[in-house]
This record gives structure tokens, sequence and C-alpha cells, in this order.
């Protein structure tokens, strides 16, 4: 699993996302209300309108520490020698004798089962799996969207919540960019202060950070235009999240396909990203969803099994 990017990835779990709830209260993971009070800015090519409440935000918690506080909280829990970062698999392939060999550059493993929580489309741009993947399975995989896998995060660190006091809630949908949508990204009690936006990917380019700075200032005034720092993070240039042609993948109604319901490869092959749930598809809850189909399979007995026990 090789090290990826944390805080300017997810932000919030809803009401209602019960895996995500109980994980966090097993793990200890501190959470807190996101801000939602006060109005929403709406950014059209004429000038910028205040809007009376938050129309944007619904009720949602936050990550104390972040959202990777609950990847390493499971991984505290793992016996050291069986986590592996930064050790990407290259190549999956059956073995004669049975369950499926794992290549990574430095070591061959041989396992009776592999669960994949990689977004399809990037397992089969970075994993070899030989011509032994049936050729509808490739397709859909190939196919499938990675979840925000084009999208550009933007967090904007300021001095204070400052618009807080004059009634706003953080909140902005904008039809001019390049931030398209901005909310209070603050930690508990305002402090830090932030504010985060979506782009599309592919208006990071030269002048991205000068244009979201001057947009900051015509929607929240010249204190916004002055941020402590500014992190922008493409995810269609991670080569980790998103596979080289995130661009082209466009049919949300793959998620969850049924092929992903089912193991692969004489049942050894098991699909566990976000993208392969059949619901909360995308959001870390979908993510956990799909690893518990996933590990019930792999722990559900097989035919020959049964039949060993009734023999
Ligand atoms: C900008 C942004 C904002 C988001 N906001 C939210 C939010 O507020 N709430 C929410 O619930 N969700 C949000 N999401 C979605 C959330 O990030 C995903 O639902 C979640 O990360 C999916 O988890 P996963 O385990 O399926 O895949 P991933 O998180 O993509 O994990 C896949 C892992 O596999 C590793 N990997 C990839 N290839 C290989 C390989 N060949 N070998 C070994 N390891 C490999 C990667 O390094 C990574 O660690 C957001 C996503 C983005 C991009």
């Amino acid at each position: 699993m090789p090290a990826s990017s944390s805080s300017s990835g997810v932000t919030w779990f809803w009401d209602g996302e019960e895996r995500v709830r109980t994980l966090t209260e097993r793990l200890g993971v501190e959470t807190f209300d996101q801000h939602l009070a006060g109005d929403t800015l709406l950014q059209e090519a004429t000038g910028v309108r205040r809007l009376p409440g938050n129309l944007i935000d619904v009720p949602a918690r936050r990550f104390a520490s972040g959202a990777d506080s609950l990847a390493h909280g499971l991984a505290a829990g793992l016996p050291t020698e069986a986590l592996r970062l930064a050790t990407p698999v290259t190549a999956i392939r059956r073995r004669a004798a049975g369950g499926l060999e794992v290549r990574t550059p430095d070591a061959v493993l041989h396992a009776e089962h592999v669960v994949l929580a990689v977004p399809p489309a990037l397992a089969l741009a970075r994993i070899d799996f030989g011509p032994e993947l049936p050729a509808e399975l490739a397709r859909l995989a190939r196919a499938t969207p990675v979840w925000m896998g084009v999208v550009a995060k933007v967090v904007a660190r300021c001095p204070a919540a400052f618009w807080r006091g004059e009634g706003l809630a953080g909140a902005a949908v904008s039809r001019t960019g390049p931030l398209r949508e901005l909310h209070d990204m603050s930690g508990p009690d305002g402090s830090p202060a932030a504010l985060f936006g979506f782009a599309a990917a592919q208006d990071v380019g030269p002048g991205f950070e000068r244009a979201v700075i001057a947009q900051l200032g015509q929607l929240f005034g010249p204190v916004a235009a002055e941020p402590e720092s500014l992190h922008v993070q493409d995810w269609s240039g991670e080569p980790w999240t998103a596979p080289p042609d995130a661009h082209r993948l466009a049919d949300h109604s793959l998620f969850g396909h049924p092929l992903y319901q089912r193991p692969a490869l004489d049942g050894r092959l098991h699909w566990a990203s976000t993208e392969t749930a059949t619901r909360y598809t995308g959001h870390i809850e979908g993510a956990l969803a799909a690893g518990e189909r996933a590990a019930r399979t792999v722990l559900a007995p097989t035919t020959d099994e049964v039949n060993t026990c009734f023999r």
C-alpha cells in the first residue's frame, strides 16, 4: 500500500453512515460538527449575491485529526509484518497449485484470497492480470470512474474564521470558478480557520493559485485574499489514486455493478473499493461496506468445505 495524501481528501461523514460512526467510536477517533450557521454566497458572472441560510451544507461530522486517523487506527491493530507501505502490487496471477500469486517490485507472495481495495480502473492500469481476468470484467473495471478522481481540492488557511462574524457560513457556489463550491473547513470552534473548495482538476495549471486567491477576495473580501497558506491537491495527478485516463471515465452507472459483488479468478479475487459498493458509493461508508462484503465472502465456507463438514 503506497502512502497517500490525507487532509486534502475526505472532509465529512454524514448521518446514517453507521459504519464510519461505529469505527470512530471503536478507534477513539475524535469528531466534531461541521459548522453550518450563516448565509451562502452565489458567484455569477455578474457578481456575488448573498442568499439567506446555508443552502449547500447538510449536518455532517468532521474528523478532529483528519480522516486518515481511521486508517492509522485500523493499521495499529494489525501485526507489524502484515502492512507493507510503499509497496505497490504489480501483478496478480492464478497459481497452478491453487490460490493467487501477488507480485510487488521486490517480492512474490502466495495468497489464498486477494481483496482489491483499489479503484477498479486504477487496478487495471497498474496491476498486470495477464489474460486471466474475464474480458467483461476487465472492460467494466477499465470503464468505472474513480470517485472524485478528477477533482482538485484547495484549502486556504486563514488567520481567523472572520466570515462567521459576518453571518456567513463559509459556504459558496460559483458559476465562474475556478473553485465551484466552497465550505468552511475550520477546526473545532473555528480554529485553525480554513476555507476549502473543489475545482475541476483540468483547471489546475499556471495561474490557478492566483485565480483562486482573486476568487476568495471577490467572495469573502480582502482578508480572504491573503490566506496564511494555500494547499492545492490535484487528485487526478496522484498515480495511486487515479489512472492516467481518469478524465475519460464518466459512466457513474457502473458504480456498484453486479460483477463487483462476486469474486473473480476462481472465487479468489474480491473487489472492495468504494466504487464497488452498492450503497454510499464514493464515501468512506461505501469503502467500509465493500470491505465487509469482501471479508464475508472470504470467510464464508466454500461448497467443498461445507460438503466436507456433512460427509
Ligand atoms: C477531494 C476528495 C474529497 C472527498 N471527500 C469525501 C468526504 O468528505 N467524505 C467521504 O466519505 N468521502 C470523501 N471522498 C471519497 C473518499 O476519499 C473515498 O470514498 C475513499 O478514500 C475510498 O476508499 P478506498 O479504500 O475505496 O480507496 P482509496 O482511498 O483510493 O485507497 C486505495 C489505496 O490503495 C493504494 N493502492 C493503489 N494502487 C495500489 C497498488 N497497485 N498496490 C498497492 N496499493 C495500491 C492507494 O495508495 C490507496 O492507499 C473524497 C474524495 C476526494 C478525492
